[in-house]
């Protein structure tokens, strides 16, 4: 059968956004010190790994994972101090509840409205589940344009409004009375998605119970769990068992769920290990603002977005020197020759920083 046939076939029988989509590009990073991915570069103390290894000796991977993730919830809200009419609800990473939050509300003819730059899955999933997507311009200084996002929710009403705070991959945070604004003035639902609250001073999480159309979305990817694939939505029991029925029984796996219990009963290390990222961010940010050439945008994540004079070209000279970061040239037009680089270990980030004045001279 040749693959020309199957290809025909398949064309005919797929829809059309499925079509027209371009799949979400991961490089090969084998061998290459990773700064592309927001990775936390931190191993754990040999006393966790330990209980680690013990847990796994004796999970029942046989039965099927409680389906509620129950204890693993408890463990979250206890964390976060949520009041009894909040829970929680448990994705195979944020990006899956990003896709669930969108089936939910994608009425027909609904918009989801978010800024741009931001997070590309918003859009994607949007697109592919035909929802319509509004994308509304950061100022240049990558802050939010109130005014323009006030207009757009009036002309489109929009169902879901996704806000990254901080933004990815800008890496600032927005003035959080802009965000209060827009979910006052939003008619539908507003999710705060937290993904790097571990680097940022500030959340939504107290506003929960003060707005009643908004979710806070939290992963704990960048927190040194990415290989778990493990994000949760926080917020009132009346929306989340709404969601809940969407679900799929089985989202998170038994290790998943063990693994992450333990790693929380350990928050203090991770959290520690946060704190070491934001020291090393800010020495990384002073050394690429020594560059000439080189403009770094402030940051509140694990990550600095800076600025170039050939992006791709610098991109391809740190690859030859076996580093991989991302770059950002080429997609959104307020992203021309920026390169987006993740915090890594020091070692790491000598060896960019290295590269990088080397490459520059
Ligand atoms: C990384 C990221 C996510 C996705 O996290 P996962 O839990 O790994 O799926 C969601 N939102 C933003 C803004 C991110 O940067």
């Amino acid at each position: 059968m040749s693959s020309h046939l199957v290809e025909s076939v398949a064309a005919s029988l797929l829809r059309k956004e499925v079509l027209d989509l371009h799949a979400y590009h991961v490089p090969e990073s084998a061998g290459f010190v990773k700064l592309d991915a927001m990775e936390n570069p931190y191993g754990l103390p040999e006393s966790v790994l330990e209980e680690l290894q013990a847990c796994i000796y004796q999970a029942p991977i046989n039965r099927y994972p409680d389906p509620t993730g129950r204890a693993l919830k408890q463990q979250i809200s206890r964390i976060l101090n949520l009041s009894d009419d909040m829970d929680i609800l448990l994705g195979n990473g944020s990006d899956e509840l990003i896709q669930l939050l969108v089936m939910a509300l994608n009425k027909p003819n609904s918009t989801l409205l978010s800024v741009e730059p931001s997070f590309v899955m918003y859009k994607m999933i949007a697109t592919f589940t035909g929802m319509n997507y509004v994308g509304v311009p950061l100022k240049t200084d990558f802050s939010l344009d109130t005014p323009a996002i006030l207009a757009a929710i009036k002309q489109h009403q929009p169902a879901l409004v996704f806000l990254a705070y901080p933004n990815n991959p800008t890496g600032n945070t927005f003035a959080a009375e802009d965000v209060q604004t827009i979910i006052e003035v939003a008619t539908g639902l507003v999710v705060v998605d937290e993904a790097y609250y571990a680097f940022a001073e500030e959340s939504f999480i107290p506003y929960l119970a003060t707005y009643p159309n908004l979710l806070v979305m939290r992963t704990f990817s960048k927190l040194g769990m990415a290989g778990l694939r493990l994000g949760f939505i926080a917020g009132s029991k009346a929306w989340l068992q709404q969601l809940d029925k969407l679900r799929l029984p089985y989202n998170v796996g038994v290790l998943p769920q063990l693994v992450a219990e333990i790693l929380l009963k350990h928050h203090d290390v991770l959290l520690q290990q946060a704190e070491q990222i934001k020291q090393a961010r800010s020495q990384l940010s002073q050394q690429l603002a020594a560059l000439t050439g080189v403009e770094v945008f402030e940051s509140q994540a694990n990550f600095i977005l800076f600025r170039v004079n050939a992006a791709s070209d610098v991109f391809n000279a740190l690859k030859q020197h076996n580093i991989l970061i991302k770059n950002l040239n080429g997609g959104h037009p307020m992203l021309v020759n920026c390169l987006r680089v993740t915090v890594g270990s020091e070692e790491e980030n000598n060896q960019f920083i290295n590269a990088l004045r080397e490459i520059l001279k």
